[in-house]
């Protein structure tokens, strides 16, 4: 069997260890204490593509990394100190400190500050709790975590607090409550085993079930991907399958587009039937390693998928090798080839392409990659049939949506309803209406990146290629829900703000043009046509869909709310002129 990481793993270090100067240079003037302790929390030569596991040994030991650290890290991997420091520093949930700086104090309170989050009071909990904090605890505003059908989030150390206030964040913090629960009232392998569950994967394996028929079933039922891209399922895996052995896999679960939380909300209640998918593709296609990449942000199911990835592995010890990865707070990690270069341990820049990670993935092999809920639904598909999952589409589309719905409705949350639902429907039949007190006013169907449309277009079905002509997509289904009392142009600034923290900086229309873009737009008056312009560039030049998608929102104001742009001298004046007319 060849397993790729481990086989690049070893041939650089043999090269680096028969050479003495690179050994020599690496080790100098690191100190002997601060090498020691390094090595003995990750290993004597841990593989380089381990690096961010690595980083995250130093910083969970220690709350922060300290160059020295690092630098013994570089010396212990065998890497240059530069390579070490600019993964290190690319990602936002690692605290590089300098000899010359503070490290951070011991505990962090992270307050998300995502649309939903803002609209839920993030603002107001940030100014309240960098008050009453004192200086033993650090506040930090951050992207969104994931949870914002509990809007506001603080994140206290590891422990989510939902609808938090300032005395709940104080409770955790007096309570020493930092730690992430495990979730409550997930199915683990026992519970799911008698259930039935595996049996399919069972008879896969044991020739009752035929390849061509599980991936026709896929066909027919019409799966596509859902972590926002939406390729048939069952076409990419007839594209992996044919690629020359060894495949290696990779499942994406770093799901950080503002108002998207499905995949935890799966993944906290039935984590095995994702599991089982995963398996019964990696059998389909002929996989020889899988790779699950998980958003950082979700500490208690990491714990609880260590969990129960070691119970997989006892009760199927021919199944592929399975290693479970952490993210490190970059959104743009969840685009495929960012992720792949994650998983590589390098910063999460996306590749250029051709050629796609199908032919050219993680190592270099043919990769298989999906989104967590989309191997959520083979098992699923397979037993109850493919005609059963065509069939629950509505306004002419197929299939089932798990649609991730926050903001000002009655009943936030994961709702699963038919792909083709509009947005009126999905409020009246599965949120209960909106919020007392609060009238649909715009809604954004794909998260910040999937465009604002106003309260006249809420009976558009919602799925993928339906909205393009308004200039939207739905992506991965998070819908936020914006009422009068919000508006579109505060939205697409927020959403403008968080691509420019996030923008990776590889090319120069997304790393500048959403800068640029978010410094006009917090403007009193917007200027239109220099907007309209560095709009246009992002589209065009940008290399992946962080900086293509991020000028949606902004352009959706200025389509369907240019009200919202009248500056309050504009409405001034105009209501003068009218005034002026009528007399
Ligand atoms: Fe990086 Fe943005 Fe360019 Fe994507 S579009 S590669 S996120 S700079």
């Amino acid at each position: 069997m060849v397993v790729v990481p481990e086989a690049r793993g070893i041939v650089e270090a043999r090269a680096i260890l028969h050479n003495p100067r690179m050994s020599r240079r690496h080790l100098r003037s690191v100190p002997a204490a601060v090498l020691e302790e390094v090595r003995s929390l990750v290993g004597a030569a841990p593989r380089r593509d381990l690096l961010i596991e690595c980083l995250h040994r130093l910083q969970d030991r220690n709350g922060y990394l300290s160059t020295d650290r690092l630098a013994a890290l570089a010396a212990a991997m065998k890497l240059s100190r530069a390579e070490v420091y600019e993964v290190a520093s690319f990602y936002h949930h690692f605290d590089v400190v300098r000899a010359s700086e503070m490290p951070p104090p011991p505990l962090t309170v992270r307050v998300c500050d995502s649309i939903a989050c803002e609209m839920a009071g993030a603002n107001e909990l940030l100014a309240a709790i960098s008050q009453s904090l004192g200086d033993g605890v650090r506040v930090q505003r951050v992207s969104c975590v994931g949870r914002c059908e509990c809007a506001p989030v603080a994140v206290v150390g590891q422990n989510p607090v939902e609808e938090a206030d300032v005395h709940a964040v104080q409770w955790a913090i007096d309570a020493g409550a930092t730690e992430a629960p495990l979730p409550e009232g997930a199915r683990r392998m026992a519970g799911y085993r008698a259930a039935g569950g595996y049996r399919l994967y069972v008879d896969c394996t044991g020739g009752r079930r035929s390849a061509e028929d599980i991936i026709a079933a896929l066909e027919h039922a019409n799966l596509r991907g859902l972590g926002g891209a939406g390729f048939p399922a069952g076409r990419k895996w007839r594209v992996v399958r044919d690629m020359p052995a060894p495949r290696l896999m990779a499942v994406n679960i770093d799901e950080g587009e503002p108002g998207t939380f499905k995949d935890r909300y799966y993944l906290e209640r039935e984590p095995h039937r994702f599991l089982e998918g995963m398996l019964i593709a990696a059998w389909a296609v002929g996989i020889e390693k899988i790779f699950i990449y998980l958003r950082d942000e979700y500490a208690g199911l990491r714990a609880m998928l260590e969990e129960e990835l070691a119970a997989l592995r006892a009760a199927f010890p021919q199944a592929p090798d399975i290693e479970l990865r952490r993210g490190a707070g970059a959104y743009v990690c969840g685009e495929e080839s960012a992720m792949i270069e994650s998983i590589e341990g390098k910063r999460g820049q996306p590749r250029l392409r051709p050629p796609y990670v199908a032919e050219v993935g993680l190592f270099g092999r043919p990769t298989l990659e999906h989104n967590m809920e989309t191997l959520y639904w083979v098992r699923e598909i397979v037993e109850r049939g493919a005609d059963w999952f065509a069939s629950q589409g509505r306004h002419g589309r197929k299939g089932l949506r798990s649609f991730s719905v926050s903001g000002r409705v009655a009943k936030p949350g994961v709702h699963l309803a038919p792909a083709g639902i509009t947005l009126r429907e999905l409020i009246d039949e599965f949120c209960e209406g909106m919020q007392p007190g609060h009238e649909l006013y715009a809604y954004l169907p794909g998260g910040a990146s999937g465009g604002i449309l106003p309260a006249s277009l809420a009976n558009v079905p919602l799925d993928f290629d339906t909205l393009q002509e308004h200039g939207c997509f739905i992506g991965s289904a998070a819908i936020v829900v914006l009422s009068q009392q919000d508006s579109a142009r505060a939205a697409a600034l927020s959403a403008m703000r968080f691509f420019a923290h996030e923008s990776c900086g590889k090319c120069t229309p997304c790393r500048v043009g959403t800068q640029k873009a978010a410094e006009l737009m917090a403007r009193d008056k917007w200027d239109t046509g220099l907007l309209t312009e560095l709009a246009q560039a992002m589209q065009d030049a940008s290399i992946c869909g962080l900086g293509q998608a991020a000028p949606n929102p902004l352009l959706s104001v200025l389509k369907f709310f240019p009200h919202e742009l009248q500056t309050s001298f504009d409405t001034e004046n105009t209501e003068t002129q009218s005034a002026q007319r009528k007399t």
